[in-house]
């Protein structure tokens, strides 16, 4: 029992010998460092007393449980919890306030188990970086850094997404592209970043005047491209008409005041998406042609300004 004791004191796990009431019988040295409570008063203690603000409702269960059927059980703390408290303040900086554990849990004889403490702070800290890029990654991979809209890419996967449910329910839905008129100009005159200002404000003034279900992202450059689920070519054209007149009475600042054109189409059923865009684009390509701050649409390849 003294050499044992002595390899138990060593060792660089917690380990402590309990009865089914979690009183305890063995408190090795690692528990000592790590707890700061002595082998004495630990010792013929029960775990409930030395930390009366757990409830070890976890551990006695599992405990009961390696008695009943003498066997070791195994006991984690998920990303809240611990099972034997030790506070991870002054050993290390972590973003957990606790030492995340790993517990086994083996019976001894009719009465008592031991539970030994693995630290499993490390994995769970690396796990919770790794899970944290990851969502940034996700976040990166479909959004617009400029204006934290949808990138093209994340459109063209909803527009897919979008064309499959449209030919299977015999749905339509239709598309806006808009361009800020003259933009070069912004940049030549009051530079990138003034351009890049301009770029934003009108992401967000176009962002504030859809539905929830509509999908709104930058195209590329000074374009951007709504989606309209279940919306004909009329009602987008109200929208695309309500967007633009928004646009067109904000105070940009140092650049004063800007426009946009708009291309609007509807989707027909079985269209190639390539159509669709282009269809849209040759109405933005008319608006532009036809005076710029206005609305075009195209109504199979017929292209005529909207007026509400
Ligand atoms: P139009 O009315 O015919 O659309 O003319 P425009 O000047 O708006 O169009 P043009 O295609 O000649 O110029 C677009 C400019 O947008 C050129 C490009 O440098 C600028 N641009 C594209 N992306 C960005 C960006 O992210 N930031 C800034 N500041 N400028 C950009
Ligand atoms: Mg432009
Ligand atoms: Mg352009």
């Amino acid at each position: 029992m003294v050499h044992g004791t002595t390899i138990l004191d060593i060792i660089e796990n917690g380990i402590l010998i309990v009865d089914r009431e979690l009183s305890i019988r063995f408190w090795n040295n690692w528990l000592v460092t790590h707890t700061g409570i002595a082998k004495e008063e630990a010792q013929g203690n029960k775990l409930t007393a030395l930390f009366p603000d757990t409830s070890f409702s976890l551990l006695k269960r599992k405990v009961k449980i390696a008695l009943r059927l003498n066997s070791s059980t195994f006991a984690n703390s998920s990303v809240e919890e611990y099972i034997v408290p030790i506070s991870l303040k002054k050993i290390t900086k972590s973003i957990f306030r606790h030492m995340r554990q790993d517990v086994v849990i083996t019976p001894l004889n009719d009465t008592e188990v031991s539970i030994i403490i693995y630290d499993a702070t490390p994995i769970l800290e690396a796990k919770s970086i790794i899970d944290d890029q990851l969502l940034l990654m996700e976040k990166q991979a479909t959004t617009d850094a400029l204006t934290q809209c949808y990138n093209r890419k994340m459109f063209n996967d909803l527009l897919a997404a979008e064309v499959k449910t449209a030919n299977r329910y015999n749905r339509t839905f239709s598309v806006i592209i808009f361009d800020i008129d003259n933009f070069k100009s912004v940049n030549d005159i009051y530079g990138h970043l003034v351009g890049d200002e301009v770029i934003k404000a009108v992401a967000s003034l176009a962002k504030e005047s859809i539905r929830q279900c509509d999908v709104f992202a930058r195209w590329g450059g000074e374009e951007f491209i709504f989606l309209l689920p279940e919306t004909a070519v009329t009602g987008a054209a109200t929208l695309a008409n309500k967007v633009r007149s928004k646009i067109a009475g904000h105070d940009f600042g140092t650049p004063g005041h800007k426009t946009c054109s708009f291309g609007v189409a509807q989707y027909s059923p079985q269209e190639k998406i390539k159509s669709l865009l282009n269809n849209a684009d040759r109405a933005l390509y008319y608006a532009k042609n036809h005076g710029k701050d206005q609305v075009a649409i195209n109504v199979a390849g017929n292209i005529t300004t909207f007026s509400p």
